[in-house]
């Protein structure tokens, strides 16, 4: 194993896919406080052209993408001359592998940041890892793509982030999320609860949009949300973390924390738990991640040691949120299984936010499509994008039945 710490001198030149999201905000804020340690080389959109032209007049990118359109829709006027402006999502994959990348932010939305990804790591590059999807439906094929070529994984989402961030302090290897004899006994995810923490699950059938949408703590998109709300964001979770720790599931706990203050925590084998703690800011794990683990002043918030904190863990009750029992049993199965739940719940989120289903109906979707679908234990990327179609028609057709 590698053991020598692969911390940067240079400026590293960033590539942020997914510029105009949450993620990318965040990651642009992160790159403008870093005082030139970070440069922010490509930047991409799927539509936004208006916000990625401020970005660019902000940003002086080399290369900017715009994935969802072609060069016929946009006028190129209000680019400045230098900057080079690529259309299509063949452009993400190509421009992930060039040798004037030195990381990249991968922050897309749903199963299209997968392609990315893919694309990067099979160049061996340091993929900073937002998008949730790529692990939860590829996550054994990446971990195959990170051995032959040499590639590294940082994870961006909050919870992996703390349980990498607690591995740190034991480990002192930043260069593998894997677990080596490393004397780990469990890694406990910690969740907010959502909004219905304290509801019933009969109360949970009558659950409004606006109801599932108020979220306590964290400021997210519509479909995360809501996943934090039935919690399904946390079975995908479990998922992601049973590939990138490489840990038996088994192993896997999840409490709800309402206060959002403990990220997740590691329990040794002599039952020490370490835990990372700091207000709620995606700024942090995503500077943890671009930084290659160094740390540096972040644009954060901060802990307030003037004021009185309480911390909560409480055990989610199994029958009001039947999704974490649901993550746990396709983390356990593998193979195929990530990227029917992942599709299906997709579906079945933009169905509730219609009020086509009913608030519990969305993991019973779920549930439903993943125990229909034909299982494989060893896919290739063509099969997880035809059964990621499969699964939404099933889905669709579920939902209309
Ligand atoms: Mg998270």
């Amino acid at each position: 194993m590698n053991t020598e710490t692969q911390y940067h001198t240079d400026s590293q030149r960033v590539a942020v896919l997914g510029a105009s999201g949450s993620i990318g905000s965040s990651a642009l804020d992160v790159i403008a406080a870093s005082e030139g340690r970070l440069t922010a080389q490509v930047l991409t959109v799927h539509t936004d052209v208006a916000r990625l032209l401020e970005l660019t007049h902000r940003f002086h990118p080399q290369t900017v993408i715009i994935s969802g359109k072609s060069r016929d829709d946009v006028s190129l006027a209000g680019f400045p001359p230098g900057t080079e402006v690529l259309f299509g999502q063949e452009a993400l994959e190509k421009v992930v592998q060039r040798d004037d990348i030195d990381i990249v932010l991968s922050a897309i939305v749903g199963s299209a940041g997968l392609r990315s990804t893919w694309s990067a790591l099979a160049a061996g590059k340091t993929v900073a890892l937002a998008n949730k999807e790529s692990l939860v439906m590829g996550g054994p094929l990446l971990m195959d793509l990170l051995n032959q070529y040499g590639g590294q994984l940082l994870p961006v989402d909050s919870e992996h982030s703390a349980i990498f961030q607690c591995l740190l302090a034991h480990q002192h290897n930043p260069t593998t999320t894997r677990l080596v004899d490393s004397g780990v006994a469990r890694l406990i995810l910690t969740a907010s609860g959502g909004p219905f923490r304290t509801w019933s699950r009969e109360a949970l059938r009558g659950a409004t949009v606006q109801d599932a949408l108020a979220h306590p703590t964290w400021k997210m998109g519509k479909k995360v949300t809501i996943d934090s709300a039935t919690m399904m964001n946390k079975a995908l979770e479990i998922i992601e973390a049973r590939w990138l720790f490489g840990i038996d599931p088994e192993k896997i706990s999840v409490m709800i924390h309402p206060q959002s203050l403990i990220h997740s925590m590691v329990e040794f084998i002599d039952g020490a738990v370490m835990a990372q703690m700091s207000p709620p800011d995606m700024r942090l794990p995503i500077q943890f991640a671009l930084e290659r683990t160094q740390r540096f002043p972040a644009p954060t918030r901060k802990m307030d040691w003037t004021q009185n904190y309480t911390l909560d863990f409480i055990p989610p009750d199994p029958e009001q949120f039947p999704a974490i029992r649901l993550g746990l049993e396709v983390a356990r199965v593998g193979g195929t299984a990530g990227t029917v739940i992942n599709a299906a719940n997709e579906v079945a989120v933009n169905a509730f936010l219609n009020e086509r289903i009913t608030f519990d109906q969305i993991t019973t979707a779920c549930q439903q499509v993943f125990e229909n679908h034909h299982f494989e234990e060893k896919p290739t990327l063509t099969c997880l994008f035809e059964l990621d179609a499969w699964a939404r028609k099933e889905t669709e057709l579920w939902i209309s039945r």
